[in-house]
């Protein structure tokens, strides 16, 4: 299988990270992307560098006053007398502020506070050339895919909370998301994105929330216990002309392969039903029983099984990272997928 990368990745290595009022270290990290790339030598591939994308590859999607954030946030931030490291929300707009006309200062706090959802997208001076890199490494799958074949990306930072003017949850820009925008202006009348990270990908929806060519799809620890939080329940189905073509599909904390993978099944049998031209995997390893926060309990036969189902769909696809934070053992899960994947089809 074609794969690609780009070590630009490792120049983003987030530090601050808050959980349950205490400060521990992040571990969206640069080790996480280590271990993916052995898991692909694991199987003799050697990934291509990606070219990095270009703001104007990200307009597909996100707003230019949101890119312009994310290109300038981390200067603006150091400028700042006695600022921290890194750009980290403490205050948003609340949804009183906002219907009373909230405005947008240009106040380096002001702006973080409005383009990001919460403090888990904290970013420093290398951060913005790691989110070009990531994106650009979705963007060259999806060429692959629109030639009709199948590659990887190891996108770092992952991409699937990000909104098309909000980060959060790690991520800055959509990078699978992009990649069914890339497959589409390519020529896919259909696109579906099936995300099986353990987290809803509730930036992929919104993203896509009033169209109909891309069918959104995602399974997920049930958000009523679990980030998001607030969305990501099986009654969020799209709105407008995108009624009906976004499905969630919440799962009860500790759920294991049995009903992790019955979800998939139902998850792809609702792909067979769209009959898309290409497929984008947001594939997270953070349903993995190895997880810190284990909030579900995949095993790695669980993930070499997903792999293979999702391959009998004989779709091209482009196959996104996304989460997985059990540095030590993700690689060897990228290895069974990918197996799995490629005995599958
Ligand atoms: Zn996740």
């Amino acid at each position: 299988m074609l794969a690609f990368e780009n070590p630009d990745e490792a120049l983003h290595a987030p530090r601050f990270f808050l959980m349950r009022g205490t400060v521990r270290p992040n571990f969206e990290v640069p080790d996480r992307a280590e271990s993916l790339r052995a898991g692909l030598a694991q199987l003799g591939i050697a990934a291509a560098t990606a070219a990095p994308a270009t703001e104007e590859d990200c307009a597909a999607l996100h707003s230019p006053a949101y890119l312009a954030f994310l290109r300038d946030a981390a200067a603006g931030w150091a400028a700042l007398p006695g600022a921290g490291e890194e750009v980290v929300a403490n205050m948003h707009p609340s949804p009183e502020m906002l219907a009373q006309g909230a405005t947008l200062p240009r106040h380096p706090v002001a702006q973080a506070g409005w383009y990001m959802a919460d403090t888990a997208c904290p970013m420093g001076p290398g951060t913005w050339s790691a989110v070009l890199s990531a994106a650009g490494c979705a963007l060259a799958a999806a060429e692959e895919a629109a030639q009709g074949r199948t590659a990887y990306a190891l996108c770092r930072p992952p991409g699937h909370h990000a909104y098309a003017a909000r980060a959060g949850g790690h991520c800055y820009v959509n990078n699978s998301a992009l990649a069914a925008q890339r497959l589409r202006d390519r020529g896919a009348r259909r696109v579906a994105v099936l995300d099986i990270d353990s987290h809803h990908g509730n930036g992929t929806q919104g993203i896509f929330w009033d169209r109909a060519d891309v069918l959104t799809l995602s399974m997920h620890g049930d958000p009523s216990g679990y980030y998001p939080w607030f969305v990501g329940h099986a009654e969020e189905r799209g709105g407008g002309m995108g009624t009906g073509f976004n499905r969630n599909l919440p799962l009860a904390m500790g759920t294991g392969d049995e009903g992790w993978l019955a979800a998939l099944e139902a998850a792809l049998e609702e792909v067979r039903s769209f009959r898309p031209d290409a497929l984008v995997v947001a594939l997270g390893f953070d349903a993995s029983e190895h997880e810190p926060l284990a909030a579900l309990r995949v095993t790695a036969d669980g993930f070499a099984r997903a792999g293979g189902m999702i391959s009998r769909l004989r779709l091209p696809a482009a196959i996104c990272q996304e989460g997985g934070y059990a540095v030590d053992h993700l690689g060897g899960l990228l290895a069974r997928f990918l197996t799995g994947w490629g005995d599958g089809a």
